[in-house]
């Protein structure tokens, strides 16, 4: 029996790979390299003396979809696969609803037909929108604020819907809140084209001398220092609570929402200041204002992961920033 990670080339995807066969699980990759690279194949390799199966495929493909299923026994699925540039969703969201929502709906038929029904979705704390205050729990109401966001509270919405249809599904939809750091071998980590959106792989190529300096979007937030506060969560940490997901799936019949996250808040300057002291670096940044639709403060409330998956995070801050600077370090220009 086989776990097919839909999207497993990408970041989270290629250190979730890593752990499941570190576990001796048989992996099947399954991936468009939309956003990833084939060199992560062989840094997989490299690190777990392992090869995973790699089928280039494309979710919204039926074709693809069933190639796979087809010529591996698929027990269980972690579907990361899936733009997840907010910005870009709101330029291109047609592209967004067509890739997320129904390349998504393609494989939960696929799976279906095939009575593959245990599936790890990858969910987002962007599903708890503008209004809940922080530590977020599972129960809040959810809402959305850009395209990004609509399809991953929709995907949700359709596998709710799916679980109660249908009493054989078990699902769980993992909310991950901000994913940081790298494999300690500083062989796999994220490798995002073009300037990044997101701070820490910005600071960190700022770090390297890439980029000039860091914007810091707003430092008149009502936060300690004004600046936004994130939890943010070691992606090492994150894939091992996929695994811990994915084995308490066989006796977690229905759809249920369980957050990622350390239930700490960070803000933009201490990661400034915690990555110069890993990095001995200087990070020149300048405030500028608000990035639109940036909240103050989100940070997880984690005891429900604890409870259902007995699992919490082990790495703190250092760790985490002291992992992108050796990724980074290492790998200056990501897998070219
Ligand atoms: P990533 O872009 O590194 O990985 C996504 C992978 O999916 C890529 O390898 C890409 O090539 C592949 N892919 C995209 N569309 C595909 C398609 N149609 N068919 C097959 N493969 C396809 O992103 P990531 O950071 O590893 O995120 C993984 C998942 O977690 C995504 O669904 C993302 O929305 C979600 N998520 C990420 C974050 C984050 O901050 N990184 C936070 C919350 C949720
Ligand atoms: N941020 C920043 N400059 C950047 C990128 C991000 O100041 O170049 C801030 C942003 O306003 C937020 C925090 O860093 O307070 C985390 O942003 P990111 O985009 O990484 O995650 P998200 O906002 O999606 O949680």
């Amino acid at each position: 029996m086989s776990l097919l990670l839909t999207g497993g080339m990408g970041y989270i995807g290629s250190h979730t790979v890593v752990e499941l066969l570190s576990r001796d699980q048989d992996v099947v990759i399954f991936d468009n390299l939309a956003n990833a690279s084939e060199a992560v194949l062989t840094r997989i390799e490299q690190i777990t003396s392992r090869k995973p199966h790699f089928v280039k495929g494309d979710i919204c493909s039926r074709e693809d979809l069933e190639q796979v299923f087809s010529n591996f026994n698929i027990e269980a699925v972690i579907h990361f696969a899936g733009l997840k540039a907010v910005g870009e969703s709101t330029e291109i969201p047609l592209s967004y609803y067509h890739n997320n929502v129904s390349g998504s709906v393609n494989l939960f038929e696929v799976m279906a037909k095939h009575h593959c029904k245990r599936l790890v979705f990858s969910s987002s704390a962007t599903v708890y929108g503008e209004h809940n205050q922080s530590p977020l729990v599972e129960t809040m109401p959810t809402s959305a604020t850009n395209p990004y966001g609509q399809t991953k509270l929709m995907i949700e919405h359709i596998l709710q819907d799916l679980a109660k249809s249908d009493p054989q599904w078990s699902i769980v939809n993992l909310r991950y809140f901000n994913p940081i750091g790298a494999h300690q071998s500083g062989l796999i980590g994220e490798n995002p084209k073009g300037i990044p959106n997101n701070l820490l792989p910005y600071v960190a190529q700022v770090a390297v001398g890439r980029l000039a300096q860091l914007s810091v979007f707003g430092d008149d937030y009502d936060t300690p220092d004004g600046t936004g506060v994130r939890d943010y969560i070691h992606v090492v940490d994150l894939a091992k609570g996929h695994v811990k997901a994915l084995n308490k799936l066989t006796d977690l019949p229905g759809c249920h929402a369980i957050n990622l996250g350390t239930g700490n808040g960070t803000s933009v300057l201490e990661i400034v200041e915690t990555f110069k002291a890993a990095s001995g670096k200087d990070i020149p940044y300048q405030i500028v204002p608000r990035r639109a639709g940036d909240i103050a403060t989100v940070f997880a409330e984690a005891s429900k992961a604890k409870e259902l998956l007995n699992w919490q995070t082990e790495l703190d801050l250092s760790a985490m920033i002291a992992d992108t600077w050796r990724w980074q370090s290492m790998n200056p220009n990501g897998y070219e």
